[in-house]
């Protein structure tokens, strides 16, 4: 047992200021607010910047996104949050009049069929006539409708699921470029059941999971329906800021008080300190390190599982069973006129047989407003690799190739950013709720730690908010007890 000291003012370190980080300390500071029982803080981030991934800015009247560009409001992490900051009212929404995307087939784009919900339609017409699938692969997918529903309640991996359900051609053509497009990774290696378990509801509630969507569908009021006509994913549940996802960060950053925010400071170790508490090495800080009375880690599963190693292999080894991949954005800008597609749409996705190396391109200038300058279009192309071997330029002009094949693009880009993410996304493997859970007990053994971030229970900025968030009740729940 690790029993802090009694003392007053307890201190707590919120490690990483990812968004994670930011919702823990900002919630801390809330809690210090409303129970007048100061809790103090320090939130220590490695780099000189705080958000993580997250990273907009304004270049040459163009609004970049490196990392995400939107998040789901369907979770209540982010409009809670931007609520409660005052920010509610700069949120915004795609544009509706473009909500639609494509996917390619034979190098060509072609509409997502209306009301098709990310592995299996909602809609009969639009998936019959779509020339996508071939009419076998439409045959098989409508076998959906007869195939007797599994009686395990194991997990499995989505793209097994789809398999199973759908068929192989589903998979490769649709519903694997759709699942990339969220998680990264390989749809044969990600759990059904930690990215979406709705689907296995579906199965058991109804059997198949066409008819199920087209339960839903009828559901629907007249209003929604409409929305429900889009092609691609469901586009009305995601939004943004008007000056982009930076708005969040940078609010949150102001809220927190200054002092307690100490970027460029990675913590290197951390054990328990003989007295109670915890002892943390920060990089380039001689010494046993400084002393805290809990803990909160919002880092990514491998930063985690490091830090853990020290004091608790085990830990440690299961947080290391969550893989990541990496991910990397090219943003090139160009002239409208330099494109012959119309890119009526907020863009495509590329199925991995089909042999290019990006995955999928986002028409930035087409789902938010005042994203790039009258006349321009910015485009975002994403990659799950790193291509460590290629310098920017070059992967510039590799992605640059590809959207030319693919969107008729004559001119040169008039802007070009990269940004890489080593760590990139987690790829929450078959059996990833029980990998949780093991971690959730082990973590219950070090009383006055938590863990938040995207390993765990969601990778969308909204459940790292509520993550951070639920870390923060916790730790302060665990100090009014001593
Ligand atoms: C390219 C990309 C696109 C995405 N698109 C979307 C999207 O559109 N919508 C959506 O909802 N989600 C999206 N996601 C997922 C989502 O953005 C992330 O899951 C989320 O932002 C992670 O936040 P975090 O704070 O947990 O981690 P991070 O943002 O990774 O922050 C962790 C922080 O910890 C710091 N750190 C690491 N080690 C240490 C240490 N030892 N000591 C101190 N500090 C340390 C790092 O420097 C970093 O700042 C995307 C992710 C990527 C990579």
């Amino acid at each position: 047992m690790n029993r802090p000291e009694r003392t007053s003012v307890k201190r707590v370190a919120v490690v990483g200021g990812g968004i994670t980080g930011l919702a823990a300390a900002h919630r801390l500071r809330e809690i210090g607010i409303q129970t007048g029982r100061e809790i103090s803080f320090s939130l220590l981030e490695a780099e000189q910047r705080l958000g993580g991934v997250i990273s907009s800015r304004q270049e040459d009247g163009f609004l970049l996104e490196a990392g995400p560009d939107s998040f789901i409001t369907d979770r209540p992490g982010v409009l809670r949050l931007a609520e409660r900051l005052g920010i509610q009212d700069r949120m915004i929404p795609t544009r509706p009049e473009h909500a639609r995307s494509f996917v390619v087939r034979k190098g060509k784009l072609h509409p997502t069929p209306a009301g098709f919900y990310l592995i299996a339609p909602s809609r009969l017409l639009p998936f019959l006539t779509t020339p996508i699938l071939s009419l076998k692969g439409k045959f098989r997918a409508g076998l959906d409708l007869l195939i007797p529903r599994r009686k395990s309640t194991e997990d499995e991996s989505i793209g097994n699921f789809v398999i199973r359900r759908l068929g192989q051609e589903a998979l490769d053509r649709l519903a694997q470029p759709m699942i990339a497009a969220i998680y990264g990774g390989d749809p044969m290696h990600l759990s059904l059941l930690a990215t979406f378990p709705r689907f296995r509801r579906m199965e058991e509630e109804h059997g198949s999971v066409i008819r199920a969507l087209w339960a839903a569908a009828r559901r629907q009021s007249g209003a929604d329906r409409s929305a429900s006509t889009a092609s691609g994913p469901r586009y009305g549940l995601f939004m943004s800021f008007d000056t982009g996802l930076q708005l969040l960060v940078e609010t949150l950053r102001h809220r927190i008080p200054p002092e307690t925010i100490r970027t460029g400071t990675a913590v290197e170790q951390i054990s328990p300190d003989p007295g109670g508490g915890w002892r943390l090495r920060l990089r380039g800080s001689p010494g046993p390190g400084e002393r805290f009375d809990a803990l909160i880690l919002a880092l990514p599963g491998p930063s985690t599982a490091r830090l853990a190693q020290s004091f608790d292999p085990g830990l440690g080894n299961r947080i290391a069973e969550i893989p990541y991949g990496p991910s990397t954005t090219v943003s090139l800008a160009f002239r409208k006129t330099d494109i012959g597609h119309k890119m009526d749409g907020f863009g495509f996705v590329i199925p991995a047989q089909e042999g290019f190396r990006i995955r999928g391109c986002t028409f930035c200038h087409r789902k938010y407003p005042a994203r790039a300058p009258e006349g321009s279009a910015l485009l975002r192309a994403f990659h799950d690799r790193l291509y460590s071997d290629l310098s920017d330029e070059e992967l510039v002009e590799k992605t640059r190739e590809e959207l030319a094949r693919l969107l008729g693009i004559r001119g040169e880009p008039i802007l070009a950013r990269v940004a890489r993410y080593p760590g990139g996304l987690p790829h929450y493997p078959v059996g990833h709720r029980l990998i949780v859970t093991n971690i959730r007990d082990r973590v219950e053994r070090h009383p006055g730690l938590a863990l938040a971030g995207n390993a765990y229970g969601g990778v969308g900025i909204p459940d790292c908010i509520q993550s951070g968030e639920s870390a923060a009740d916790a730790v302060a729940g665990y100090l009014a007890q001593l």
